[in-house]
C-alpha cells in the first residue's frame, strides 16, 4: 500500500504540468490503496471529492511543494473522518458508570473488557466485570479466568440462561459494592441475526449503560460498516474499540465504524495480553493506514528541532532499541525543560496521550518529578539495565525507602517504564534517514 501511494505521489511530482488529469490519476491510485486497507468505498469516494475541493490546482501549478500539499490534504481528511465531532462519554473515577460491550463473537469483547477494566484499575479505579454472555459455552469461564488473573471482581452464572437477569443482578451487586466502573460483557453469536440484536436491546434497556462500546476486529474489512450500523440501530453505541491491531490488517474498517456509529474510537487492542491496550491516537493510526509507519512524522520532527550535534547520539540510542531507566530519566529531564528534545518526545504516540494528557500538564509534571525522585535512589546498575526483571521487590522496597515514597509508586513507575520501553523498542533497527531524505508517504 505504502508503495502504491508513494508511486502515485512520485508520478505526480514528476509531471511537469499539473493539471486536473494528473491529480485525478493520483487520487485514483490512492483510492485503490485505501480500498485495500479496508476503507469503505463510499468513504473513499467522499474523501476524493473533498480533496479535490481542498487541493487548489493553482497552488500546485505555482510550484509549491506538490507532494507535501497532497500528502497533507489526504492525511488531514482521513483524520477528520475519524473524528465524529463529539467526544465519547468518559466515566468519572469514584462515580458509578455502567459500560456495556457489544460486537460479534470473536471480535475480542471478553478480552477487551478485561483490558479496559485492568487499564482503569491500574489508575486507581474500582472496576468489576459482569458476564452476560449465556450463549457461548465457556464464556463465563473465560471471563472468570481473565478477571481472576487481574484481580478484578466478576459476576456470572453457569446455571442461569437469561442474559438480562444476570446483567441486572451483576450491575446491582457491584453498585452496592461501590464499584465505579461496571463492565457488562455480552454475547456475540456467530453472525448478525435478529435474536442477537433483540438481546442487546434488552440488556441495554435493563442495565441502562452510560456507555455502549462497539468492539471491532481490525480484520473484518468491508463488513465493518454494516456490522457497526446494525449494532447502532439496536443500542446506543457511543464509542468504538478496534482490536487485533498487532496483526496485518491496517484497520481501515475503523473509519466505517466511526461513520456508522457517529462515535469515536477510544482504544485499540494490540495483542492478546491484558496490557496490550492503547489509548487511540489518530495520527499514528492514519500514518499506518497510509503505510507511512508511525515514525516518519517523529523523524521529521527530530531533524527539525533537535540541534544537529545532539542528533547522532539520540538517534543511535533510538536505533539500538534498549530503553534503560537512565534514558527515561534523561527524557523526563528534557520534557520538564520542554526544550527541543522534550517537544519531540511529547510527540511520541504513547508519551503524549498517556504520560502527558492535554489539559493536565501540572499533574503530569508532578508525576514525572516524583518518578525522577525515585530514580535518584537507584544504583547505576539499575539505571543502566534494560532488563525490568532486575527490579525485584527488595530493590523496589529499597528505592521506596530511599526516596520516601510508597512501594506502590515505585511499581507504578516500573509499569510506566515497561510501557515506554515497548514504544521505544519499535524504533529498533530503524534506518535513520538523513535530513531531506524523508519520504513523504
Ligand atoms: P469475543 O467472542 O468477542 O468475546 O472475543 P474474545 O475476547 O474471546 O477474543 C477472540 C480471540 O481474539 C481470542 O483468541 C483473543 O485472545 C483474541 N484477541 C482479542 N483481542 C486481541 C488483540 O488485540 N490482538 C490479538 N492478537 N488477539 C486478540
Ligand atoms: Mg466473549
Amino acid at each position: 500500500l505504502g508503495g502504491s501511494i508513494s508511486r502515485a505521489i512520485q508520478q505526480m511530482s514528476n509531471a511537469t504540468i499539473i493539471d486536473e488529469k494528473v491529480l485525478n490519476e493520483c487520487l485514483n491510485e490512492i483510492t485503490r490503496a485505501l480500498l485495500q486497507s479496508d476503507v469503505q468505498f463510499k468513504l473513499v469516494r467522499d474523501m476524493q471529492t473533498n480533496i479535490k475541493k481542498i487541493v487548489n490546482l493553482d497552488d500546485l501549478a505555482a510550484g509549491h511543494n506538490k507532494r507535501k500539499i497532497i500528502q497533507q490534504a489526504i492525511f488531514n481528511e482521513l483524520c477528520k473522518m475519524l473524528d465524529p465531532g463529539k467526544p465519547a462519554f468518559t466515566p468519572k473515577k469514584g462515580k458509578t458508570s455502567v459500560v456495556m460491550f457489544v460486537g460479534l463473537q470473536g471480535s475480542g469483547k471478553t478480552t477487551t473488557c478485561t483490558k479496559y477494566a485492568y487499564y482503569h484499575q491500574k489508575k486507581g479505579w474500582k472496576p468489576a466485570l459482569v458476564c452476560a454472555d449465556t450463549f457461548r459455552a465457556g464464556a463465563f469461564d473465560q471471563l472468570k479466568q481473565n478477571a481472576t488473573k487481574a484481580k478484578i471482581p466478576f459476576y456470572g452464572s453457569y446455571m442461569e440462561s437469561d442474559p438480562v437477569k444476570i446483567a441486572v443482578e451483576g450491575v446491582e451487586r457491584f453498585k452496592k459494592e461501590n464499584c465505579d466502573l461496571i463492565i457488562v460483557d455480552t454475547s456475540g453469536r456467530h453472525k448478525q441475526e435478529a435474536a442477537l440484536f433483540e438481546e442487546m436491546r434488552q440488556v441495554s434497556e435493563a442495565t441502562k449503560p452510560d456507555l455502549v462500546i462497539f468492539v471491532m476486529d481490525s480484520s473484518i474489512g468491508q463488513a465493518a460498516f454494516d456490522q457497526a450500523q446494525a449494532f447502532k440501530q439496536s443500542v446506543a453505541v457511543g464509542a468504538v474499540i478496534v482490536t487485533k491491531m498487532d496483526g496485518h490488517a491496517k484497520g481501515g474498517g475503523a473509519l466505517s465504524a466511526v461513520a456508522a456509529t457517529k462515535s469515536p474510537v477510544i482504544f485499540i487492542g494490540t495483542g492478546e495480553h491484558m496490557d496490550e491496550f492503547e489509548v487511540f491516537d489518530v495520527k499514528p493510526f492514519v500514518s499506518r493506514l497510509l503505510g507511512m509507519g508511525d515514525w516518519s512524522g517523529f523523524m521529521d520532527k527530530i531533524h527539525e528541532v533537535v540541534p544537529m550535534d545532539q542528533q547522532p547520539e539520540l538517534l543511535q540510542k533510538l536505533s539500538e532499541g534498549n530503553f534503560t531507566l537512565r534514558i527515561m530519566y534523561e527524557q523526563f529531564q528534557n520534557i520538564l525543560k520542554m526544550g527541543p528534545i522534550g517537544q519531540v518526545f511529547s510527540m511520541l504516540p504513547g508519551f503524549s496521550a498517556e504520560l502527558m494528557p492535554k489539559g493536565r500538564e501540572k499533574e503530569s509534571q508532578a508525576k514525572i518529578k516524583r518518578y525522577m525522585t525515585m530514580m535518584d535512589s537507584m544504583t547505576n546498575e539499575e539505571l543502566d539495565s534494560s532488563n525490568p526483571k532486575l527490579m525485584n521487590e527488595s530493590r523496589m522496597m529499597r528505592i521506596a525507602r530511599g526516596s520516601g515514597r510508597h512501594i506502590r509508586e515505585v511499581m507504578e513507575m516500573m509499569e510506566e517504564y515497561k510501557r515506554l520501553a515497548k514504544i521505544w523498542s519499535k524504533m529498533k533497527g530503524l534506518k535513520i534517514p538523513k535530513k531531506g531524505e524523508m519520504s513523504a508517504l
